[in-house]
């Protein structure tokens, strides 16, 4: 699917004019129009909810936006659930999916009266000693072994750190009911980042048969059943988009078939997706400051890794647009190179674009997910500001740029010079 930036040249350089790049921008439209797809995918589920996961654009101007169109938050840490608290978010609009989790952080998830969901069995008693259970708990299910979705997507659930085995995922819930507990959610996050229908479905069948084997021998209150994250977004021109609204259907196929037919028809359907919602309405916006020709033609932009960290960790595929030059034919081949003391810092390598001038603005697709949130100051490098564009193209400042003083702040300076 050919890739269109949500923001043509005059309104970067009117960003720019008011906070220089690199920025990265937000499509609002996009998210709005999105959100409400994903509920009506889902609308056949009368408790269907998407926590969308904070840590993919911790923002609280996006978590408020979503929020206004219904979503919840899907937190795992002390300072999500405090910009979650600020964005309005309480009691079950919360779901805290946290692993290693330090006591402070489930206190603060307990006060909101965040749904907590349990990585481990062990931390039942943890919880249970510093906060009480609750009348609902959910729990995190790691099946193990391989978990193949389709065209070649898997991932090993046996190597992940994530989760109970599904004999302690049995215990769990005798623990859980001998102590009170009365209404359970499972919850299981096994593949990233997948281009395909399949894997909800896919996944959603393995959690209703667990689900429905519980209720018999158990006979514990299944609540909801958790798909997390995991939904992914074509990054490359060539691949073909998911299609959410035939997610939705699949998955209530297998719900009619294993819930339905077991009498649990009211068990609700959370989502936790960050990527699907976010990724493709995000880009970062930088410019061209040097260019050097060596063994290969290079282009220096004022962004760099610390912008946006995924090409330099997974080499992951970022499309590139050069503003104004949409449309010119792609004669020539560049790496587009960050500032960083590191050879990985590299948007794109090999990479046919239009000939790039000094000053020219690039435009990053499919950075709204996991792009600034991965931020990092090595280098000494510095956070770009973050913008959100409205329906109407005006643009609001959601997030200002770092400066050196903040990165300077967490030093005591008393007994030095300046
Ligand atoms: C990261 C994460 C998500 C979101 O994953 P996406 O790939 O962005 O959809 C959801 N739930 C949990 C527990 C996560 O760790």
């Amino acid at each position: 699917m050919k890739k269109t930036p949500f923001i043509d040249k005059k309104t970067a350089e009117e960003i720019d004019a008011a906070y220089p790049t690199p920025f990265y921008v937000y499509d609002e439209a996009g998210i709005i129009q999105n959100v409400e797809n994903i509920k009506s995918a889902f609308a056949w589920n009368k408790g269907f909810k998407e926590y969308f996961a904070v840590k993919a654009t911790p923002n609280p101007f996006i978590l408020k936006l979503l929020k206004e169109h219904g979503l919840g938050v899907d937190c795992s840490s002390l300072t999500e659930l405090m910009l979650s608290k600020a964005a309005g978010f309480n009691g079950d609009d919360i779901m805290f999916s946290s692993n290693e989790t330090p006591a402070e952080d489930y206190v603060l998830a307990q006060e909101l009266g965040a749904i907590i969901n349990l990585d481990d069995i062990t931390h039942i008693d943890y919880f249970d000693k510093l906060c009480g259970l609750n009348e609902t708990m959910s729990i995190r299910y790691n099946p193990g072994g391989v978990f193949t979705v389709s065209n070649g997507i898997m991932d090993n659930p046996q190597d992940a750190k994530y989760g109970m085995t599904a004999d302690q995922i049995y215990e769990a819930v005798k623990i859980m009911m001998s102590r009170g507990v009365k209404h359970f959610g499972i919850h299981s996050f096994l593949v990233s980042n997948t281009v395909t229908n399949d894997y909800y479905p896919m996944l959603a069948a393995k959690l209703f048969e667990l689900a429905a084997d519980i209720h018999t021998k158990l006979g514990a209150d299944i609540s909801f059943i958790n798909l997390s994250g995991g939904v992914g977004i074509p990054y490359h021109p060539d691949q073909e988009p998911n299609d959410i609204f035939v997610i939705g259907d699949e998955v209530r196929k297998v719900y009619d078939e294993i819930l339905g037919s077991a009498g649990m028809g009211d068990v609700a359907i959370y989502t936790e997706m960050g990527r699907y919602v976010l990724g493709p309405y995000g880009a970062l916006v930088t410019r061209a400051i040097h260019e050097k020709h060596i063994y290969k033609e290079y282009i220096g932009v004022d962004a760099c890794a610390v912008n946006l960290m995924r090409p330099a960790i997974y080499g992951s595929y970022h499309h590139i647009t050069v503003l104004g030059k949409e449309d010119a034919p792609c004669t020539d081949t560049y790496d587009i190179v960050g500032g960083l003391c590191e050879n990985n810092d590299k948007f794109a390598i090999d990479r046919k674009l239009p000939k790039i001038e000094r000053g020219d603005y690039l435009y990053i697709h499919d950075a709204g997910a996991h792009g600034f949130s991965m931020g990092y100051n090595y280098n000494g490098k510095l956070r770009s500001a973050e913008i959100l564009v409205h329906p109407d193209k005006s643009f609001e400042l959601i997030r200002r740029a770092e400066t050196p003083q903040d990165y300077l702040a967490t030093f005591d300076f008393s007994d030095f010079t300046f």
